[in-house]
C-alpha cells in the first residue's frame, strides 16, 4: 500500500489508516486497538460561533443606537434600548428596569459570550481554552433566560398602540435587534446539545 497524505497512523498501535471526511461529531477509531485517532471538525460548531459573534456585534448597535424614533407634530424623540432601560431607573419601578436590563441585554450577551469562550477554539479545530465545560454548561442554563423575542414581542405590541398617537420609525437598533432574535433561533437549530457536548468532551480529551 502507497503512503498517501489522508493516511493517519495510531499513536499506540502503529496501524495506518486511510479516511475521507468524517462525519460531523464522529471519531474515528483503530480498527485494531479502538484508540481514537480522529475527530471530524463538526462544521455546524463554527456555523454556532460564527452565528453567536454575529449576533454580539450587532448587540452592541441594539445597545447604543436608537431603537424607535417618535414623531407627534413638533415633538420628537429618540430612544436607544439602553436609554429605554435606564428610563425605569428611578422609584418603585428600579427592580422593573434592572430585570428589563438582566433579561434583554446582560443575560444574552453573557449566554453569547460564553457559547464563544467555549466553543471558538474548537471551530478553528485547536483544544479547547480552560472552563470550557463550563462555560457550556453556563450557556445552557442561561437559554431560556435569554428573552430578546419576548421584549420584541411587547416592542410590537407597544408600537400597534402607539402608532395612533405618533408617527414612529425603527432605529438601526431596532433592525438588529430583529436580526439578533432571527440568528439567536437560527444558532440554536445547528447543533443538539448532545453533539456540542461530544464535540467539545472530545477535543478535551484529545488535548490531555
Ligand atoms: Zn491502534
Amino acid at each position: 500500500m502507497e503512503a498517501r497524505d489522508d493516511m493517519v497512523c495510531c499513536p499506540v498501535c502503529d496501524a495506518l489508516h486511510s479516511f475521507g471526511d468524517i462525519p460531523d461529531g464522529e471519531r474515528a477509531r483503530c480498527v485494531r486497538c479502538n484508540t481514537v485517532i480522529a475527530v471530524g471538525r463538526p462544521e455546524a460548531i463554527l456555523r454556532i460561533v460564527v452565528l453567536a459573534s454575529t449576533a454580539l456585534i450587532l448587540m452592541t448597535i441594539v445597545i447604543f443606537y436608537p431603537f424607535l424614533e417618535l414623531r407627534s407634530g413638533v415633538f420628537g424623540s429618540k430612544a436607544s434600548v439602553f436609554e429605554t432601560v435606564m428610563s425605569f431607573s428611578q422609584g418603585v419601578m428600579a427592580p422593573l428596569s434592572l430585570a428589563v436590563a438582566a433579561f434583554v441585554i446582560v443575560l444574552p450577551v453573557a449566554r453569547l459570550s460564553l457559547l464563544i469562550w467555549a466553543l471558538g477554539p474548537l471551530s478553528v479545530n485547536r483544544s479547547p481554552w480552560p472552563g470550557a465545560a463550563r462555560a457550556l454548561r453556563y450557556a445552557d442554563i442561561l437559554k431560556p433566560w435569554a428573552m430578546a423575542e419576548i421584549f420584541m414581542v411587547g416592542v410590537a405590541v407597544a408600537l400597534v398602540k402607539l402608532a395612533d398617537l405618533a408617527t414612529l420609525s425603527m432605529g438601526p437598533a431596532f433592525w438588529s435587534f430583529t436580526a439578533i432574535v432571527v440568528i439567536t433561533a437560527f444558532k440554536d437549530t445547528q447543533m443538539s446539545k448532545h453533539s456540542v457536548w461530544t464535540a467539545l468532551e472530545t477535543a478535551s480529551s484529545n488535548a490531555r
